[in-house]
């Protein structure tokens, strides 16, 4: 049967016939008949081993049925593209560098062939070989089209490498144009302040988070950063009034900011100020982390009846699976308190049953491309955008 690898080769193979049908056609005189004797033999031979479903020996067959040329620089190209996505990029690699050693190539071609090349050494790993050439690349193509994807692919790089600041000058240039090149700086502002948080260079780290908001007056991480920031040097009052500005910054991470306003409160010694704050909050978002936060303050306040009735009356405005699995626990301690020696069966059933049903179910998934995971990323790791993983929201999640 054949697969995209042998489609992707049969392309190639139409390009190739064209192109050497092409060459012949122009190269007969206007009296000759035209007949597909012109091709080359390796031609047919090629063909003969991608009918025969051999795609490896039909591609090296092709390659050598091919001169360089104008004509057939681009077929080339295509060939690499064809290896590198096959997971061949050694081959892909033998290609390029062989085009890029003909002194005929024009200047165009040859900045391509530089940028097919260092995605090839990035397909193998060899990451500071493709910097390189993406930085020679870049320095000698002021205005090509080329020049944002190898600018795109060298940012990726420096992201990969963790090499924020490089990523942050790299990019400068496209913040304007490209909003979400410019989201992505403000994370990694947030990361180069967590990297100052950790050496201790507070004054340091507020400036990057400042950056951070600059850039993207929405980035949620930069805030949360910064109220940590604030409840390390005790400014408590503060650090709340920060990550209530993560509500109007993006209410789909009031779960993410949760423990940190908790935190605060606690710290600053005031629990009645945080039941007041989330009673005012599940007004306007009734998650399941706020109904679950409420019902234990209650819960350790007053018992464990009384958090059975605030519990159960939040979650009758909001259910979820998380809300009930709590539920279902208070329910069972309260019937310990009373003396059972176990709890109802169809209790430790129910139990069973929420339990197996939130077993292995993600609380976080990337807007943009789906990926789900259980804690939060601020890079999704399938698509690389940043921001774009929120907790989820429904009776499944949040
Ligand atoms: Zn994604």
């Amino acid at each position: 049967m054949l697969d995209i690898a042998l489609l992707g080769v049969l392309f190639v193979a139409i390009a190739i016939g064209y192109g050497l049908g092409f060459r012949q056609a122009s190269r007969r005189s206007p009296e000759t008949t035209p007949t597909n004797s012109g091709l080359s033999r390796d031609y047919f031979v090629g063909l003969n081993y991608l009918l025969n479903e051999q795609p490896d020996e039909a591609i090296n067959t092709f390659i050598n049925a091919l001169d360089v040329n104008s004509d057939t620089v681009e077929t080339h190209i295509t060939l690499g593209r064809l290896f590198r996505s096959r997971g061949e990029a050694d081959k892909a690699v033998s290609i390029h560098q062989n085009l890029l050693a003909r002194p005929a190539l024009s200047d165009a071609t040859n900045a391509k062939v530089q940028l097919e090349l260092a995605r090839d050494f990035v397909a193998l790993g060899v990451h500071d070989r493709a910097q390189r050439l993406l930085r020679t690349l870049l320095d000698q193509d002021h205005d090509s089209e080329l020049r944002y994807p190898a600018k795109r692919l060298l940012i990726d790089l420096l992201e990969r490498e963790k090499d924020w600041q490089s990523a942050f000058d790299t990019a400068a240039p496209l913040f304007k144009q490209y909003p979400n090149i410019r989201r992505a700086a403000a994370h990694w502002q947030c990361e180069l302040a967590e990297i100052e948080t950790a050496n201790a260079s507070r004054a340091l780290a507020k400036r990057h988070l400042k950056k951070a908001l600059q850039l993207d007056p929405q980035c949620v991480r930069a805030n949360l950063i910064l109220a940590d920031l604030d409840m390390d040097n005790g400014s408590y009052p503060q650090a709340i009034s920060r990550l209530t500005r993560i509500l109007d910054q993006d209410i789909a991470h009031l779960p993410t900011m949760l423990p940190a306003l908790k935190r605060a409160y606690q710290r600053n010694d005031d629990v009645v100020g945080l039941e007041t704050h989330l009673n005012q909050l599940i007004e306007v978002a009734p998650y399941t982390s706020l109904i679950i936060e409420l019902g234990e303050l209650v819960h350790h306040r007053d018992g464990v009846d009384p958090a059975i009735s605030v519990t159960g009356e939040l979650l009758s405005r909001a259910p979820s699976l998380r809300g009930l699995n709590y539920l279902v626990d208070l329910y069972i301690e309260s019937q310990r308190l009373q003396g059972r020696d176990s709890p109802d069966t169809r209790l430790v059933l129910l139990k069973y049953h929420t339990e197996a049903l939130l077993k292995d179910r993600p609380r976080h998934r990337c807007l943009r491309c789906g990926f789900t995971s259980d804690a939060l990323q601020w890079q999704c790791p399938t698509c690389r955008y940043w921001g774009t993983i929120k907790p989820i929201i429904g009776v499944e999640g949040e």
